[in-house]
């Protein structure tokens, strides 16, 4: 992923190297080719033009003509504008002050959710938490087998509906998952919920009503990273349907373009925490903004 749109970088900074001072025509053709760069990777449009227009802005002041290497100060530029879209800092887990913490996860299906759950799971466990993940997809037929062969892989307790006991009901099975972790002194909750294919009405109902139910610390919307334009629609649909805390971009290891999925953050307002990029349970990591600046610009 990104490898294209980083070798395009790299030959845009090329042409400016060694130059003394750059004038603004060279800073205005070295914006044109990020700008085309950008595209080309599928990063939506409103984030483009705000990515250039703020790097133009600082590329022509004085942070750039009093810097000794010019060039180079135009690639530190890029490096902290990237660092923005992606979210600024690192985001971390938000833990609740009593009580176990609850993460829902949120986004449509095959966007990796239940997979995510239990890396999330293994992760959290190596953390030395007790987690529990709960199993409130019951639309997509083998969604609760999944969960409990993954949470059985990551060496956590999965809750399921029992057959005959709320089966049809995710929102129930949702709280009565919290309820138990409460009882069972786990101390974080993480939520699996369904996805459809498209967004649609009903499904984001139940959504918004397994947030109500769980009360959640965290809502995290997964997005398939090769899912292209479409991921910034959904996002944005997911963020007014379920208010969303975080990101959680999932298949990095796939050969798509990625841009889609590197504007979801600047266009929701809401950081990228966790990257997924594999489907073993160890394909996963704490997102740090500045380091995937750093290797896209690498
Ligand atoms: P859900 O419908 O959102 O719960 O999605 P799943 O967790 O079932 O994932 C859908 C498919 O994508 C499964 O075949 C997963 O093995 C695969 N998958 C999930 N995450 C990743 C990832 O980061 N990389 C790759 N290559 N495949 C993934």
């Amino acid at each position: 992923m990104f490898s294209n749109l980083s070798d395009r970088l790299a030959a845009t900074f090329k042409g400016l190297r060694g130059k003394g001072r750059l004038s603004e025509a060279d800073v205005d053709a070295t914006v044109r080719e990020i700008r085309r760069a950008l595209l080309d990777a599928d990063v939506a449009l409103p984030v483009v033009r705000q990515f250039t227009a703020a790097v133009r802005e600082r590329a022509l002041s004085d942070e750039v003509s009093a810097a000794l290497n010019p060039a180079q100060q135009v690639v530190k530029i890029v490096h902290s504008e990237l660092v923005e879209v992606l979210g600024g800092q690192t985001r971390r887990l938000r833990f609740a002050k009593t009580g176990p913490t609850v993460i829902m996860l949120a986004g449509l299906q095959g966007a990796g959710k239940t997979t995510l759950a239990g890396k999330l799971g293994r992760w959290l466990r190596e953390q030395g938490h007790t987690p529990l993940l709960v199993a409130a997809d019951l639309q997509r037929p083998n969604a609760v087998t999944q969960l409990q062969v993954v949470g059985e892989r990551a060496g956590v307790t999965v809750f399921a509906p029992e057959p005959g006991n709320g089966v049809g009901d995710p929102v129930d099975v949702a709280r009565r998952g919290v309820e138990a972790a409460r009882e069972r002194q786990h101390d974080v909750v993480v939520v699996d919920t369904a996805g459809r294919l498209g967004v649609d009405a009903e499904m984001m109902q139940q959504a918004a009503d397994i947030r109500t139910a769980t009360q959640p610390d965290e809502v995290l919307f997964v997005v398939d990273a090769m899912i292209g334009q479409d991921a910034v629609a959904t996002a944005q649909s997911f963020l007014d349907g379920v208010e969303l805390t975080g990101v959680v971009l999932s298949k990095l290891d796939g050969d798509a373009r990625g841009g889609a999925a590197l504007s979801v953050a600047s266009v929701t307002g809401r950081p990228v925490m966790f990257a997924s990029t594999g489907e073993g349970l160890a394909d996963f990591e704490v997102f740090h903004p500045d380091r995937m600046a750093s290797r896209i610009l690498d």
